[in-house]
């Protein structure tokens, strides 16, 4: 989705321009910037600028300030001719990226709050809905983005953290809210730079835990092998399994867990987890339980422990990412830079939010789901004219959920 008319395209890229002369220096400038690749979307065309590079971080600047783009990016990898096209370009390393999207993580709230609109209409429709009843033209779906979507990216992002740092032991980590529902994570510890796209497709395969076997944590079978069964304090994805699995057997939902296990016959979970009582804090009851119910809770505690990430993004060593503190054109927010220290604090729809709120605009609204910017409530909106903070507007324009009245 993107804008409903030029015009608002138009009146949005002004508040982006002033964002970038504004704030310009706000924006990260990657490393060795003469050695990136850079590549823009411009408000008018939907195809991409890029092969561009800058020598200074003056140049960057002075390009988003002039051009106010709907969306940048830079490389991860670094060029000897970044201008040069894809196969001239010389190739010499790139860092190793991770893209988390609540797109791809079907939170279930997807169901409650996705729509679909008729831009010649400015009408609303539910999802399973293909055609505009008033004129016939095929519908444009909205993909909403609620609290709840936010809170499940910032746990995978806190997940792939940990093992990044816990496990691999990388030490630069670069954290970013992608400004409009996910994280991006970029490592460029030295030894990472150099690696192929096999060896990242198998950084991948373990933080998502693909291809982990169960069978050898001594869990199978109708005994329970004590010494081989995984315990809390154990390093890499054995300690892990075995605190998730507490976790989740102190929780007892067993929705829960046959959920995130794709099982649908849970009763000898529920006999066993009726028989245990109460579950000690500094150890998972392994014998306790049933071998087919060690099965699930491990397959669930495996699947909620893994790290969800788009594996692609991280394989492909040509790869643009999204710059850092730039605007995302899907939103109008940023894509604010972490400390990934701060990931726990960090509100997206406080700190993200680039635009102005003590300025106002009216827009058309066709239907918006309920928004919070910088504590402020903005109710779920239908079909009406409403004055709203700048910086709201400007999302639902972005969105293409609103037009200028
Ligand atoms: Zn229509
Ligand atoms: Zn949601």
């Amino acid at each position: 989705m993107s804008f409903i008319r030029n015009e608002d395209a138009a009146f949005a890229q002004r508040f982006f321009k002033r964002y970038y002369i504004e704030h310009g220096e706000e924006v990260y400038v990657p490393e060795r910037i003469q050695e990136r690749e850079f590549g823009y979307f411009t408000f008018a065309e939907k195809v991409m600028v890029r092969h561009i590079s800058f020598t200074s971080p003056g140049e960057l600047t002075q390009m988003l300030a002039e051009k106010a783009p709907l969306h940048v990016y830079h490389s991860t990898a670094f060029y000897k001719y970044p201008r040069a096209p894809m196969d001239e370009k010389g190739w010499i390393c790139s860092e190793l990226a991770f893209d988390i999207d609540a797109d791809h993580l079907k939170t279930p709230c997807r169901k409650s709050h996705d729509f679909k609109i008729c831009r010649n209409c400015l009408l609303d429709y539910p999802v399973d809905v293909e055609k505009c009843a008033k004129c016939g033209a095929p519908l444009e779906k909205v993909e909403w983005v609620c609290e709840s979507c936010l809170e499940t990216a910032r746990s995978e992002a806190r997940k792939l953290l940990e093992i990044l740092e816990s496990d691999l032991g990388f030490e630069k980590i670069r954290l970013a809210f992608s400004g409009n529902r996910g994280y991006h994570v970029v490592v460029s510890d030295e030894h990472v730079l150099d690696l192929g796209q096999q060896e990242r497709r198998e950084i991948v395969d373990y933080v998502m835990a693909a291809g982990l076997e169960v069978r050898l944590l001594g869990l199978e079978g109708r005994r329970v092998r004590v010494e081989a069964a995984p315990d809390l304090g154990e390093p890499g994805w054995r300690g892990r399994i075995a605190r998730q699995a507490l976790q989740l057997l102190v929780s007892k939902n067993i929705a829960e867990i046959c959920e995130l296990a794709g099982e649908r016959r849970p009763q000898s979970l529920t006999r066993d987890l009726e028989k245990l009582g109460k579950i000690e804090a500094d150890r998972v009851p392994w014998s306790a339980l049933s071998a087919s119910s060690r099965r699930i809770l491990l397959r669930a505690a495996v699947e909620a422990a893994a790290a969800h990430v788009d594996a692609v993004v991280t394989q492909d060593v040509h790869r643009l990412i999204r710059l850092g503190n730039s605007l995302n054109g899907k939103t109008g927010l940023r894509a604010q830079m972490i400390n990934p220290n701060d990931l726990d604090d960090f509100d997206p729809m406080w700190s993200a939010v680039a635009l102005p709120i003590d300025e106002e605009a009216h827009v058309k609204v066709i239907r918006s789901g309920g928004i919070r910017l910088r504590g402020l409530e903005i109710p779920p909106i239908s079909r009406s004219i409403v004055k709203l903070p700048l910086a709201a507007a400007v999302l639902l324009l972005c969105r293409g959920v609103a037009t200028l009245p």
